[in-house]
């Protein structure tokens, strides 16, 4: 742990309910970057509910302050306009660093920005990391994986990633990150861990980002088709956002570097997936076949079995439950009826 390096922070290291009895567990100092973001957002909550400060760092490419504006007027809740890839000083426990743009749509909108977020960004949190002992999560992708020639996927597998293709600012950029964060970890004897994520919904993610869930649900409810890109036949494995964020805190707090992979392995195709969201939102809703994009991934579902040994963590929830927690926060941002709702 991390308890050794400063008096006030004795207790700190007493996570996840292991606090012994009678004593009273200090928070820790914890910025989250990305943390006004769809992911980021939950993993706040759950840090503050635990008691730890949390400060945010955030450009608001995709993310919204509305996502953490509950924690507004909180004294353990600091919310800083930033962007990365420029320096950054404070004096933290730990960092979560999310900050990157997780949709093709997004990262493709800009993908030379998507490289430096990927890599100068997650340069300088590494720095800070490095500077002040603190310790460091990357949040990778299931992505290094490429269009993966080996099913499901292993954290032992190196991926089938085309260097020069369209998605290739946000797979390679997340593969650099993960060598640095492994660099760091060797030279400068830094504290890390990295995280392999997986497709993963919920609540407060954005209504138009292009990804399939976001754009199944928000079409079904629009009444409008629901695009399928291809044929329909390649696979996805969706992970519902309070097993990530499980997760994430898991491993942040356990004694493994990783990677990990963090997925749900429940693999749909996305005609299955059509269809369960037929059954949740309305089964009258048409679907409209699309070309597909370039270098899609044909399969993906992840083998977890490292997490679950080492992490003791397995996904609770499955699709069919989770996706109407996501199709509620929906309908109410879509129809204004809540907008200001925090789900
Ligand atoms: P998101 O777009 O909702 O959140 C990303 C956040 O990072 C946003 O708030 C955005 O404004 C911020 N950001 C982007 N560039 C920044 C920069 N240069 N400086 C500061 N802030 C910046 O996406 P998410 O789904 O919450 O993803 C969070 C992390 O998880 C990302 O690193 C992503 O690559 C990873 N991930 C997500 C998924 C998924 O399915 N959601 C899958 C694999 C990996
Ligand atoms: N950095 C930062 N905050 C810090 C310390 C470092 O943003 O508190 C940045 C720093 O500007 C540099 C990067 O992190 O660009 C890497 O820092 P490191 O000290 O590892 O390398 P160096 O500065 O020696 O290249
Ligand atoms: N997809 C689809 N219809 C959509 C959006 C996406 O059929 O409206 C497909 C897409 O071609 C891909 C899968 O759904 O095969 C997952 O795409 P997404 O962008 O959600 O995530 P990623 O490709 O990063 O896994």
């Amino acid at each position: 742990g991390h308890n050794h390096r400063a008096a006030s922070e004795v207790t700190s290291g007493f996570v996840g309910g292991k606090v012994p009895l009678g004593l009273k567990r200090k928070g820790l100092r914890i910025v989250v970057t990305g943390g006004a973001g769809f992911v980021g957002s939950h993993l706040v909550d759950r840090l503050m509910a635990r008691g730890d400060s949390v400060i945010v760092v955030d450009n608001f490419f995709t993310g919204r302050k509305q996502n953490v504006m509950h924690h507004y007027g909180n004294p353990n809740f600091e919310l800083i306009r930033h962007d990365v890839v420029e320096p950054l000083l404070l004096e933290v426990d730990q960092i979560y660093h999310l900050a990157c743009p997780a949709s093709p749509v997004h990262y493709k909108f800009n993908p030379v920005k998507t490289i430096k977020t990927n890599v100068v960004g997650t340069l300088n949190m590494l720095g800070l990391a490095k500077r002040v002992g603190a310790r460091f999560l990357l949040t990778s992708t299931s992505e290094v994986y490429g269009d993966p020639l080996q099913h499901p996927q292993v954290e032992t597998y190196w991926g089938n990633v085309n260097p020069i293709g369209v998605r290739s600012c946000y797979d390679e950029g997340k593969r650099t990150a993960e060598t640095l964060t492994m660099d760091y970890h060797r030279a400068a004897q830094l504290e890390v861990r990295i995280a392999r994520i997986f497709n993963t919904y919920g609540p407060r993610m954005c209504i138009d980002d292009g990804r399939v869930v976001s754009n199944f649900v928000a079409q079904a409810l629009r009444k409008e088709p629901m695009t399928v890109y291809g044929d329909g036949k390649q696979t996805r494995s969706f992970q519902y956002v309070s097993d990530l964020v499980e997760g994430l805190m898991r491993l942040m707090e356990g004694e493994h570097v990783g990677p990990f992979n963090l997925g749900n392995p429940g693999e749909f195709t996305m005609l299955e997936l059509a269809k369960v969201v037929q059954e949740t939102i309305d089964p009258n809703a048409s679907i409209e076949f699309r070309p597909n994009t370039e270098d899609d991934p044909h399969k993906r579902k992840p083998d977890i079995t490292r997490a679950k040994e080492l992490l003791n963590w397995q996904p609770q929830i499955s699709l069919r439950q989770g996706l109407p927690l996501m199709v509620s926060d929906f309908r109410s941002r879509i129809f204004g009826d809540r907008s200001d709702a925090n789900p």
